[in-house]
């Protein structure tokens, strides 16, 4: 049984085909601006067969599906014979809303509250929705299944979910914290449930999972119970360029500044602000950390004259607001058994890492620097001696839990 992956973003595909016997990766690529003159890149994985890179006609996600088969079916890139060997999609979908728990097959009624749903998530949705319409035009004898970013948080209880605004803002319009990132969360807290002993009843666990976006859960007993982002995934800690958690004043006063109207005002949160905001050259940790003078190898802190103040006070925000955050669902999970880090910097940022930990050793969090010092290719147990909690970083694979869903979906 062969999966495929599709994660579609406005002007993006990524795709991934997976053999579910063996869960390895057949085939995997990226479709880029779409819509605009278009590029993809697909990679035969372990088959000998070339790499395909180049720049083709991509006017709309149509298109890039079909670019998509037929690499993955052609004789010089391809690694299966025809279309019947993909036998379902799965699509990475960024919001289930109230209707949605856990995975679903694609239906009409799915496509409807997906619909709905462009209100909470207006620029996530309807390029899902491009996605899964391309591959359902495409593909349709294929059963296609939506797994949700926001299902495993469905188990956080009401006090965590309502925000302190008028109750009808939820009864009648569904406001109410939603989180992010449920396929990474729960993908990293189970591998770390098998490391504390393999049972979920009575594990405090707190995920961090930090990219592009980043977003915490706190996890009891195998389920989120509260989590940082909030109806969008603007909510939280700061991120590459999101503000996070701040003052919602701030949207007025920015307009006010600016003069300019919400929509606007709300570009500067969401695209201009985050690390990228107090740093100013440039939202990637990589840039950020080498000019703050940090050794991005092993996370050491070279000698440099010149290191960029803004570059280690974005650095010093990110880590102070993540630690603040985990010391806040400790009491939420009444303790801490494990902390887990995931995502692009979780997972590579040996200084993010230590510096998020460095805030915490007043509650007993000590890691072991020397195994810190590395990227986290496979489970990396950094817990330090003495520590009193467990802690992981974890290489987190969304594209294997929707593929997982997909299948236990579809048999
Ligand atoms: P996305 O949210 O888009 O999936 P990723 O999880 O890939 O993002 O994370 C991207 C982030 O990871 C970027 O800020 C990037 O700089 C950071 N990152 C990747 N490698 C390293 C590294 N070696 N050190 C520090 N940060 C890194």
């Amino acid at each position: 049984m062969n999966v495929l992956v599709i994660n579609a973003g406005s002007s993006s595909l990524k795709y991934q085909l997976f053999d579910m016997k063996t869960e390895k990766i057949l085939a995997k690529g990226n479709c880029d601006r779409i819509g605009l003159d278009g590029h993809l890149k697909h990679t035969p994985v372990g088959n000998g067969k070339s790499v395909f890179d180049s720049d083709i006609h991509l006017p709309t996600h149509a298109e890039a599906i079909s670019a998509v088969i037929e690499k993955l079916t052609s004789d010089d890139y391809g690694v299966i014979g025809s279309l019947s060997e993909i036998n379902a999609v799965g699509h990475r979908t960024v919001h289930g809303g109230r209707k949605f728990f856990a995975s679903a097959l694609i239906d009409e009624d799915v496509i409807a509250v997906l619909e709905d749903c462009i209100r909470l998530a207006p620029l996530h949705i309807p390029a899902n929705l491009m996605g899964i319409n391309a591959c359902r035009e495409s593909m349709p004898a294929v059963p296609q299944v939506a797994v949700f970013d926001t299902s495993f948080h469905h188990t956080i209880p009401e006090e965590a979910y309502i925000y302190p605004i008028p109750y009808k803002y939820y009864e009648e319009n569904d406001i109410r914290r939603y989180g992010f990132h449920g396929t990474s969360h729960r993908y990293v807290s189970a591998l770390a449930i098998e490391r504390l002993g393999g049972k979920a009843e009575g594990t405090k666990i707190i995920t961090c999972h930090l990219g592009n976006g980043s977003s915490l859960a706190a996890i009891k007993d195998g389920k989120s119970i509260d989590t940082t982002m909030g109806v969008t995934p603007l909510e939280g800690v700061p991120m590459g360029t999101r503000c996070g958690s701040v003052d919602p004043s701030l949207v007025d006063i920015i307009a006010a500044i600016e003069g300019t109207a919400i929509k606007e005002t709300m570009d500067v949160l969401n695209k201009k602000s985050g690390v990228l905001g107090i740093y100013g050259k440039s939202s990637d940790f990589r840039d950020i950390e080498t000019a703050a003078g940090i050794d991005i190898s092993d996370g050491s802190t070279k000698e440099k004259t010149d290191a960029d103040h803004r570059a280690k006070l974005a650095l010093d925000v990110f880590s102070y607001q993540v630690a603040k955050f985990i010391g806040s669902y400790i009491v939420t999970l009444g303790g801490l058994d494990a902390l887990v880090f995931t995502a692009g910097i979780g997972e590579n940022s040996p200084y993010i890492r230590k510096a998020i930990c460095d805030r915490l050793s007043g509650i007993g969090v000590v890691i072991n620097d020397e195994a810190n010092a590395v990227r986290a290719v496979d489970f990396l147990d950094i817990t330090g001696n003495g520590s009193k909690v467990k802690v992981f970083a974890i290489p987190t694979n969304e594209e294997l839990v929707i593929a997982r869903d997909t299948m236990e979906i579809i048999t």
